[in-house]
């Protein structure tokens, strides 16, 4: 599936610009800087078409890209931006909240943590959403070349060990690193599972 031309099909500011949900979408979420767009330009193979940045937080609207005809890949604008502005983060937020809980055909969240920080209460706070709207989501650790391998194992463990009682929470905790590439094709041989129902 990962084969598929990846290419941008709409962003939304606001649930209203949602584009119609034809495919069942894959979002990726997580706080900015935690390595998202990297993170999709590792899995697509196709730089360009989603930037990376360095300058966190640039990303403001949901964007939608349609990987082929049988899945729809969706960027969230990253939360926790220290240099925003109040409002405007909050806007952000929402816009995130009201996609994840509510959006209809999709599938799975990628909820991306950064292995060196861990989980943060913006985290929790999605976490604690998408239980309650029953949005099926999964964790990925990214950035593991940052850490030695035996604490990406330990944080990995303590993160399921944290959400053990967890209903919607489908996979056990991935670990990936852009850089290195190291756990990029399980997590793409996982994610390529959805697109085939
Ligand atoms: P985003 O804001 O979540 O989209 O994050 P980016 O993909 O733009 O990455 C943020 C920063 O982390 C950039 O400076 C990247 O070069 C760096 N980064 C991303 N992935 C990795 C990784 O796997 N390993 C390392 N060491 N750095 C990474």
């Amino acid at each position: 599936i990962f084969r598929n031309k990846l290419a941008f099909f709409a962003a939304a500011k606001v649930s209203s610009s949602f584009p119609a949900p034809d495919l069942p979408e894959i979002a990726f979420a997580g706080r900015s800087n935690v390595g998202k767009s990297s993170l999709l330009n590792a899995l697509t193979r196709q730089w360009g078409v989603v930037r990376t940045s360095d300058k966190p937080g640039l990303t403001q609207t949901i964007n939608f890209f349609n990987l082929g005809t049988k899945v729809c890949l969706v960027d969230l604008p990253g939360y926790g931006f220290a240099y925003a502005k109040e409002e405007v983060k909050d806007a952000w937020e929402e816009l995130v909240k009201e996609y994840v809980s509510t959006r209809v055909g999709l599938k799975r969240v990628c909820l991306l943590i950064d292995t060196k920080w861990g989980m943060k209460p913006r985290d929790h706070e999605l976490i604690n959403l998408m239980e309650r709207s029953q949005t099926k989501y999964q964790i990925v650790l990214t950035k593991t070349d940052t850490v030695f391998p035996m604490d990406v194992a330990r944080r990995a463990m303590q993160i399921e060990e944290s959400l053990k009682a967890n209903k919607s929470i489908v996979e056990p905790v991935m670990m990936v690193s852009s850089k290195s590439g190291a756990g990029i094709r399980s997590l793409r041989t996982v994610l390529a599972k959805i697109a085939r129902f």
